[in-house]
């Protein structure tokens, strides 16, 4: 049977150990079976494991293969698309709903870290920052929006104050988010599945769901075993393929790219991030960068349509980095990645159900390390028949892109091209 190993990351390579877990090879009882262990998954099986189901995960490759384990660790809050064009889709109670929540995810983050002592290298503090004055005028508006809501622990930043926290002259100003932050994305995925295990769940790596025989009482199929199940919980996301049709029509895998540098020492460090906030600029095609834990630069940035592999990723980002930050050009990469993430057309995610028990949850668009940890909650209320806030992102509209399977690569790359167009020329 294939053995996927984990992609040559810095976060592979810094991960802390963690047992073997066998492939599934039997038949098996539960009550939910979630396919896939990244955020999405992890997060569902806990707050399941602390309500009293049983619950079974399946993983194709390994714990945290997916984006979780590979993503630039941002705690970045709400979802890739702004409130106020959610408050012009649905109706003024289901924003309010989805407007609430949008700061959750990373009070859960912290929750979990605390609760099941997971060592993450969990740091406070994230900064959007603005290259234009319109970039700047909609970081105003976006706070004003945030703290309707009631998050009002946002603080706008002038240039002068930016370049206290970010030594790049790029930014005419930026917001400071001290509940966004920053983590090593797999330790935080391992810890997580460490507590699934430790509430009672099951984890089975290298084991593909390959086939769901739906109806009331619905069976996975993995190559060499099968989980019955009263529930499932879908969260392959941008790596699930064809699994599930309905799913895979309506969005599209995206790669995006990141390199991590050569430790930098404390002094070079400091300069750089003085407080150790992690940046994400404010581009359609964003730039985003913090410091790992041993004090090495972790920057990502690019999208690569229909999620193909480039060939020299190096050459793709760090030019970026050396924009933001042309003090860095003696400075080695140590390594270099790609990861997926799932694009819907409306950038929003997609969650809902399939029959009376097949649920799912993905597409977060790019932004999905605190959604993810939210969606594990709601999924788990709506199996404990408290669907409100579930029903808020269900009834989202989901799109299929223009174009079908086929033109949805060109046409989005087109759309991409168009919009960081705009942001060069500053409009
Ligand atoms: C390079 C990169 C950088 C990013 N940076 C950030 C960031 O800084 N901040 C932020 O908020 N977001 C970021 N994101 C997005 C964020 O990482 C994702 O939104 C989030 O991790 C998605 O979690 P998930 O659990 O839904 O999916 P994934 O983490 O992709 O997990 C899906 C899992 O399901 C498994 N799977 C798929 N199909 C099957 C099957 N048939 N059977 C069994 N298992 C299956 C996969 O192997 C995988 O492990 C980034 C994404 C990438 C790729």
């Amino acid at each position: 049977m294939a053995n996927t190993p984990y992609p040559q990351s810095y976060y592979a390579a810094s991960a802390n150990p963690v047992p073997p877990r066998p492939a599934l090879q039997e038949e098996v009882q539960t009550d939910v079976c979630v396919i896939g262990a990244g955020y999405t998954g992890l997060s569902s099986a806990l707050f399941l494991l602390e309500a009293g189901f049983s619950v079974t995960v399946l993983e194709a490759a390994k714990v945290g293969f997916g984006a979780s384990g590979r993503n630039g660790g941002q705690i970045v809050n709400s979802y890739s698309r702004d409130i106020d064009v959610i408050e012009r889709t649905v109706g003024p109670k289901q924003a309010q709903l989805l407007g609430q929540m949008a700061f959750e995810g990373g009070r859960i983050i912290r929750e979990r870290v605390a609760k099941y002592n997971i060592q993450c290298d969990l740091k406070d503090g994230g900064v959007f920052a603005a290259l234009t004055p319109k970039q700047m005028g909609h970081l105003e508006s976006q706070k004003r929006l945030w703290e309707r809501y009631g998050h009002t622990q946002l603080e706008l930043m002038d240039q002068k104050r930016i370049r206290e926290v970010v030594d790049c002259d790029q930014y005419l100003g930026g917001m400071l988010d001290m509940s966004g932050g920053h983590i090593h994305p797999l330790n935080l995925a391992l810890g997580e599945a460490a507590a699934v295990e430790s509430l009672g769940g099951k984890i089975y790596e290298q084991s593909p769901a390959v086939r769901i025989e739906r109806g009331a009482n619905p069976v996975v199929h993995t190559p060499q075993g099968k989980v019955r199940a009263k529930f499932i919980i879908v969260a392959g996301n941008a790596y699930l393929g064809n699994l599930v049709p309905e799913l895979a029509s309506k969005s599209m895998p995206c790669g995006t790219q990141v390199i991590t540098t050569e430790p930098l020492g404390d002094d070079l460090a400091r300069q750089l991030l003085p407080q150790d906030y992690c940046v994400e600029d404010c581009n359609y095609l964003l730039d985003y960068y913090r410091l790992t834990g041993d004090k090495r630069l972790i920057f990502g940035g690019g999208v690569v349509y229909g999620a193909r592999d480039p060939a020299n990723i190096e050459a793709i980002i760090r030019p970026k980095m050396l924009k933001a930050f042309p003090q860095l050009k003696d400075v080695k990469i140590d390594y270099a990645w790609t990861g997926n993430f799932l694009l819907t057309l409306s950038r929003l995610p997609q969650v809902g159900r399939l029959g009376d028990n097949i649920y799912y949850s993905q597409g977060c668009s790019g932004h999905g390390v605190t959604y993810t940890h939210l969606a594990g909650k709601v999924l788990a209320e709506a199996l404990r028949g408290q669907a409100e806030r579930f029903d808020a992102f269900a009834e989202l509209p989901h799109y299929p892109f223009p174009g079908g399977q086929l033109l949805r690569v060109p046409f989005s790359a087109l759309g991409a091209w168009y919009y960081s167009l705009r942001d060069r020329l500053g409009f």
